[in-house]
């Protein structure tokens, strides 16, 4: 795990980095408070270790500015500092910090704090992870969805791009339940899903179960033609599947029918506006027959 260690005295990073050697621990050291902030973006660290007296920008300061950036809140920051006023210590932990470690070092209470909070981030980061994960499918659910949506969404409005969203279901699911039984609709759901993920094209676009045997797809396209184009490949891609459906109207195999909605974001607008849209579309699709994309740009 990444470590990064802020102190503005070069002697304090070489002891604090020679406690902690053998450890298997990537170490990165940042000599006052901005460079730390930028190590913090660009390293991913799973732990600070953070100095309080540096000049120009103080660990309160750092730690502070950590706690309010939604990408950099989740690091751990562990104070290690000369300061050893109980009024120091509780400012430090007021601004998030998790631990508070006075000079002079005891290294073997130092390297066990350490361990011990890399510990309980490795656990968040997991369970972080899986309450984003569907359990049936492992694709992101839908919440891991509504979160990438508003991120994409604000993105979209900064660099004044389109954004689009596709809602996909797929087509008389109920009768394949009842033709083949709920554990082989699982099983239908699983290769679907694997199958929509490893058709999209670009490394931005993202699939999500939206919930039973819906999906959902954000595609970064300038274009309608382009969005038309990437969620045909997603319907073609499960229809060659071959997947046999003993009970479809529309197909010997299982087939998807997909709403497709284009968009320019702006702040008058709200993400739910491409959603409902897209769902909109399907409802058209399944109506018109199943087994194709019906789109529109608004
Ligand atoms: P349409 O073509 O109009 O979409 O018809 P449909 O039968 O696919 O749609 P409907 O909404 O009537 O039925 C959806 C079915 O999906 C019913 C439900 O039992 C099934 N389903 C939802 N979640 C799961 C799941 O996790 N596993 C399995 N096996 N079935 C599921
Ligand atoms: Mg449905
Ligand atoms: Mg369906």
């Amino acid at each position: 795990m990444r470590i990064l260690i802020a102190d503005d005295v070069p002697d304090n990073i070489r002891l604090i980095s020679r406690m902690l050697t053998g450890n298997g621990y990537q170490l990165s050291a940042a000599i006052n408070g901005r460079q730390a902030l930028k190590l913090a973006r660009s390293c991913a660290p799973d732990l600070i270790l953070l100095d309080i007296m540096m000049p120009e920008m103080d660990g309160y300061e750092v730690c502070a500015a950590l706690k309010a950036d939604p990408c950099l809140r989740a690091i751990p920051v562990v104070f290690l500092t000369a300061l050893h006023d109980t009024e120091d210590e509780s400012r430090g932990l007021a601004l998030g910090a998790v631990d508070f470690i006075t000079k002079p070092f005891n290294e073997a209470v130092v390297r066990l704090r350490v361990k011990s909070h890399l510990e309980l981030k490795r656990r968040c980061d997991l369970l972080t992870r899986l309450s984003r994960l569907d359990g049936l499918t492992e694709i992101p659910n839908r919440r891991a969805f509504d979160e990438r949506l508003e991120g994409e969404w604000r993105r979209a409005i900064r660099f004044g791009e389109p954004l689009a969203a596709a809602m996909i279901d797929i087509d008389h699911f109920k009768e394949y339940n009842d033709a083949h039984g709920h554990p082989a609709g699982d099983d239908c759901l699983r290769r679907v899903a694997n199958v929509l993920a490893r058709n999209l094209e670009r490394e931005a676009d993202f699939i999500a179960r939206y919930g039973g045997e819906e999906f959902i797809c954000l595609v970064n396209v300038m274009d309608a033609k382009e969005v038309y184009l990437a969620v045909e490949r997603l319907r073609s891609g499960v229809e060659t599947l071959h997947l046999p459906h003993g009970a479809s109207r529309v197909s010997p195999w299982v087939t998807i029918s997909i709403g497709a909605a284009l968009c320019h974001p702006t702040k008058e607008r709200a993400p739910a506006e491409l959603v409902a849209e897209a769902d909109a579309q399907l409802f058209k699709a399944k109506n018109l027959g199943r087994n194709r994309v019906s789109f529109t740009s608004f």
